[in-house]
């Protein structure tokens, strides 16, 4: 059985008193609904001499919408909420059909949106006991000094597995984040860098309060695609976030791709736009358009040995749910999964 390592646990209510505790502690941690983080802790990569609790912070809950029509979503709210708001299925559809994929039914009940976004990145040599992991050398993430993955790489290249990032990104989301010096807002597309180690930008002190979405136009549409051993629970081997937003005609008017779980950041296809523009769903032209757009996620994703699943197999697999999830956004369905 694995155990806990030992820790202090503290349960603020307010932000203010949260981000005091988490400041006054080198090491301290935050923990929304445990889900990724004590897991994790059971595996020794992370051993806080802190956890500040964000349970009983009930300000970091809820879904609303603002005056200029974006939708804010508290970092505590459950996946499973998020999953089914209404407000969120017709906002923002992609982010509400990521999280119903998200694990299995108690872990989105328990899990928060905010620590989804917040997730650790995933290896296959990383995510493994403190014993496994010795076995092994360790790697450059946590305690070792080598990649297991890419031989003499200098990089970590663990992968981003969490599946609202890729939606959030095509929707234009921004982070808001509270610190020792006070608040700041951040698009979530300045937000992730490339390294496996620690793949955001948010300082070991600072606290996610919301995600806001800006008013998408009204011939917006959204699907999400993701690709996994189990229909029932697993981690994405592979999650496409697709956006479309037609004009009053129902013509193409944007469209933005987001692919997730090949390296340490979720990635846009390029260059999809010019394929698609003007095209309408329906017709011969724009489903030879999405054929194109399949052809260049192809070419633009190289997955790595990094997560379980065969590399070469998902990276034919970009293709299939970018053209999967394409069309069913244009039909105004989703997700893509297989059961
Ligand atoms: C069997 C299993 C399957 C899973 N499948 C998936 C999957 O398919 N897709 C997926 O994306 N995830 C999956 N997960 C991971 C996890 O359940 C989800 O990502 C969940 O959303 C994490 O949220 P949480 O509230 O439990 O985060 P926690 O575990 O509490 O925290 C995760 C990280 O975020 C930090 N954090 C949390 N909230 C905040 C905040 N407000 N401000 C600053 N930092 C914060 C924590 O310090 C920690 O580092 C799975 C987990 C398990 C055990
Ligand atoms: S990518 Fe390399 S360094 Fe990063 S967790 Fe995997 S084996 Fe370790």
């Amino acid at each position: 059985m694995l155990r806990l390592p030992k820790f202090e646990l503290c349960t603020p209510h307010t932000v203010a008193e949260a981000v005091k505790l988490l400041a006054e502690c080198p090491g301290a941690m935050l923990v929304a609904g445990g889900t990724d983080l004590v897991p994790n802790m059971k595996h020794e990569l992370f051993t806080p001499p802190r956890l500040v609790s964000l349970a009983n912070v009930r300000e970091l809950r809820g879904i609303c919408t603002r005056d200029d029509g974006s939708l804010v979503i508290g970092a505590m709210t459950s996946l499973a909420d998020v999953a089914a708001s209404d407000l969120v299925r017709a906002h923002a559809p992609a982010l509400a059909q990521a999280c119903s994929l998200i694990a299995g039914p108690q872990l989105r009940t328990m899990g928060t949106l905010g620590g989804n976004v917040l997730l650790d990145t995933r290896c296959q040599w990383y995510n493994q006991t403190y014993f496994w992991r010795q076995a092994l050398g360790f790697c450059m993430k946590k305690d070792g000094e080598v990649c297991h993955v890419v031989k003499g790489g200098k990089n970590c290249v663990a992968a981003a597995s969490n599946d609202s990032a890729p939606t959030l990104m095509t929707l234009g989301a921004m982070l808001d984040l509270v610190g020792p010096s006070g608040p700041r807002s951040v698009p979530i597309d300045e937000f992730w860098v490339a390294d496996g180690i620690y793949n955001k930008q948010l300082a070991k002190d600072e606290l996610l309060v919301s995600i806001r979405v800006p008013k998408p136009p009204a011939g917006h549409r959204g699907a999400y695609g993701k690709l996994r051993d189990r229909g029932s629970i697993d981690f994405p081997l592979l999650g496409v976030a697709v956006r479309l937003d037609l004009d009053a005609s129902g013509a193409v008017e944007h469209v933005d791709i987001v692919v997730t779980a090949l390296a340490a950041q979720p990635k846009r296809i390029t260059k999809v736009l010019e394929l698609l523009r003007g095209t309408r769903p329906g017709t011969p032209q724009f489903d030879e358009s999405v054929a194109q757009a399949a052809a260049l996620a192809h070419k633009q994703c190289k997955p790595l040995a990094n997560i379980p699943g065969d590399a070469d197999y998902r990276r034919e697999m970009v293709p299939v749910y970018v053209k999967r999830t394409l069309h069913a956004a244009a039909r105004g369905e989703g997700p893509v999964h297989h059961v």
